[in-house]
């Protein structure tokens, strides 16, 4: 790793000057609510003083709507027109996400290559987490604001300027011209790390919040946490790590289209009987729950959430899916019906 050293002016004509030679995406605001865009215009990028956007960056890898293939008798593959890119400003929590995403999507027998394309032609640049909101707990869940990993490079602000790790070939590429940091300057940037990681939450138990998840399955806890819940989905699609998927022909545009869905729908786990597995929120819930934090544990031996916070701050209903690890880890459970 390399630690280098830009003040925020030159940052802004450093991006200025990607989006000559790269497409670029980053943090644009549209009427005060954050996405990741692509830039036509440098000056409208959002640099600092926002925690996280409302849609993740896995929108970019695996879209809300993607046309898979198209049809007129015979089947023609979308062709691949990926340029390279850099995704500018993502948090570490997000940036962990698409490693998880990796996993379920490229790590199997069958890759799923349209998300492969866009990942690899991308050049992944993060922002450290210096105000982190109350709703984060990335810390919790094994990772941090201050992650350097799945990122080729990662940025700290530090008052009027950024410090500037470098952890891949490709982030070597992008910042050489860059000026070394001094030894002072990383020693403050140490400094704000403790300070800002010593306020987070501490690491969450995973294998006992595993086992306590699978000895609540049959119990009454699970009607008792969705009771409130909508079945509105808002939990699932701006989930960073969520990548459930439905596949649909539209006839009349002659195409094949992959569309976002949710385990968090009735229909989503109706099968052509009639019968549904999941026929109630009290199974929808326990799913979306026990997926990260037990199905994935037993997967890859890691969480499947990565503490960004965005299901407990847009949950219309304010379900917290902190509050309910803690409760199954407290094993309030225990006692009630089966
Ligand atoms: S966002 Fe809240 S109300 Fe909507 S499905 Fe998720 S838990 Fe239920
Ligand atoms: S489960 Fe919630 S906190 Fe965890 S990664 Fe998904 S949206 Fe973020």
């Amino acid at each position: 790793m390399q630690a280098k050293w830009i003040s925020k002016k030159e940052l802004k004509k450093l991006l200025t000057a990607w989006t000559k030679h790269y497409l670029v995406y980053a943090p644009i605001d549209n009427d005060h609510e954050l996405a990741f865009q692509m830039v036509k215009e440098p000056a409208r990028i959002v640099v600092d003083g926002y925690s996280n956007t409302r849609y993740p960056a896995k929108s970019l890898f695996l879209p809300q709507s993607e046309v898979l293939m198209k049809y007129d008798g015979i089947l023609h593959s979308v062709e691949n027109t990926e340029k390279e890119k850099i995704l500018f400003g993502i948090r570490p929590c997000d940036a962990h996400a698409m490693q998880l995403l990796e996993h379920a999507l490229v790590d199997v027998e069958n890759p799923d290559l349209y998300w492969k394309q866009k990942r690899e032609s991308a050049i992944v640049i993060s922002k450290a987490c210096i105000a982190p909101e109350e709703t984060c707990f990335c810390t919790a869940v094994g990772g941090s604001p201050f992650n350097t990993a799945d990122s080729d490079v990662l940025l700290v602000e530090m008052g009027e300027d950024y410090c500037v790790y470098v952890l891949t070939e490709k982030g070597i590429s992008l910042c050489k011209e860059l000026p070394d940091a001094e030894d002072t300057q990383l020693q403050a940037v140490k400094k704000l790390t403790k300070k800002v990681v010593g306020r987070m939450p501490v690491l969450l138990p995973k294998q006992e919040l595993h086992n306590a998840l699978m000895a609540s399955f049959e119990t009454e806890f699970w009607k008792d946490v969705s009771q409130s819940c909508l079945g509105c989905g808002v939990c699932t699609f701006l989930c960073p790590s969520c990548f459930c998927f439905d596949i649909v022909d539209e006839t009349v545009r002659k195409e094949r289209v992959r569309n976002w869905d949710t385990c968090m729908f009735r229909t989503y786990s109706l099968e052509a009987s009639g019968h549904n597995p999941r026929p109630t929120k009290v199974e929808r819930t326990r799913q979306r729950i026990m997926h990260k934090f037990a199905y994935w544990v037993d997967l890859i031996d890691e969480i499947g959430c990565t503490g960004c916070g965005r299901c407990v701050k847009y949950c219309p209903v304010n379900i917290d899916i902190r509050e309910i690890a803690e409760k199954a880890l407290h094993r309030e459970f225990e006692g009630m019906k089966k």
